[in-house]
């Protein structure tokens, strides 16, 4: 008897935790590791090691999240994770190092090509860290939302992102689930445009970090609410609706984080009911997407096999 009262409190104790999770963890995540990110560019340790650290956090969070409150049972199933998930996942950090290194390092950090890169000398370098990384954001923002409608809007765009596309389930071991060329010019994009603004590195680094773990949250399967969130970051549910099939999410929430440049161009979208958002993907009688890695590289290049219904 003891014991079957003990386990009634252990249910509705992982029951609570689940509520709270559910409510708070979305603006704790994100909130939280701005707050360490911002610690780390102003405090006495390397950058370097305080994002390795936060990065490693998030993603045992967020995996444990995934777990305790999924949002779809038929997601996050380990004995469905392919190696392709796991090379795209692996790739991202060697992918965003190297477009740091080929455009702060050479490009910027070279004195003959740095005012060519420079266009503009108006950024408040003395402003407060976190008004920078606001700023920094909207920019980016603004920018990544052409890049990323272009991906869709643009043909051959499209056949690099229509790999991302081809996604079934959203997890977050699956965020840099993208063709190469198409994560390295996202996140580029941001770079370029901060370097000719004449952004300093430390704000770079930090919004890229950041923006890399906001991408972990909104592939994440885990059941957030993220509530007032939604009315101005372009959260969890704008981009589950943007991987459906049925839901016109497909050609809206371009936005990366804020969704002012979706809302300004009129494609911001979000369902009243966020429960479930459907079929996720591609058309699957449209197209023929293969779904190993080496075979998704030549995608592009092998797009009339690839798209049926031409
Ligand atoms: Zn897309
Ligand atoms: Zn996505």
């Amino acid at each position: 008897m003891e014991g079957q009262v003990s386990s009634v409190g252990d249910h509705s104790g992982l029951d609570g935790l689940r509520s709270v999770v559910r409510r708070f963890g979305y603006g704790t995540v994100l909130v939280g590791t701005l707050l360490v990110l911002w610690w780390g560019v102003a405090g006495p340790y390397s950058f370097g090691y305080v994002a390795i650290g936060v990065q490693l956090t998030s993603i045992v969070v967020i995996l444990g999240m995934e777990f305790l409150i999924p949002h779809q049972r038929t997601w996050g199933n380990i004995h469905k994770v392919t190696r392709a998930d796991g090379i795209y996942f692996l790739l991202a950090a060697p992918i965003d190092q190297l477009q740091i290194f080929l455009l702060v390092t050479l490009l910027a950090g070279t004195a003959q090509y740095h005012h060519f890169i420079q266009v503009f000398d108006f950024w408040p370098r003395d402003a407060h860290v976190l008004a920078q990384l606001f700023l920094v954001t909207m920019i980016v923002d603004f920018f990544k939302y052409w890049y990323h409608r272009w991906t869709h809007e643009v043909p051959w765009l499209w056949r690099m992102h229509s790999i991302h596309h081809s996604l079934d389930r959203l997890e977050m071991l699956r965020a840099s689930y993208f063709f190469p060329v198409d994560i390295f010019l996202t996140v580029a994009t941001g770079t370029f445009v901060l370097l000719m603004v004449g952004v300093d590195y430390r704000i770079i680094a930090f919004h890229n970090v950041w923006a890399g773990i906001t991408g972990l949250l909104n592939h994440s399967n885990a059941d957030l609410k993220c509530g007032f969130f939604d009315s101005f970051l372009n959260s969890i549910g704008h981009h589950r609706a943007h991987h459906s099939v049925a839901l016109p999410g497909v050609r809206s929430n371009y936005g990366s984080f804020f969704n002012f440049t979706d809302r300004i161009f009129g494609t911001r979208y979000l369902p009243e009911d966020q429960s479930d958002f459907g079929e996720l993907g591609l058309e699957e009688d449209e197209y023929d997407m293969p779904d190993t890695f080496l075979q998704q590289l030549a995608v592009p290049f092998n797009w009339s096999r690839i798209r049926r219904a031409n």
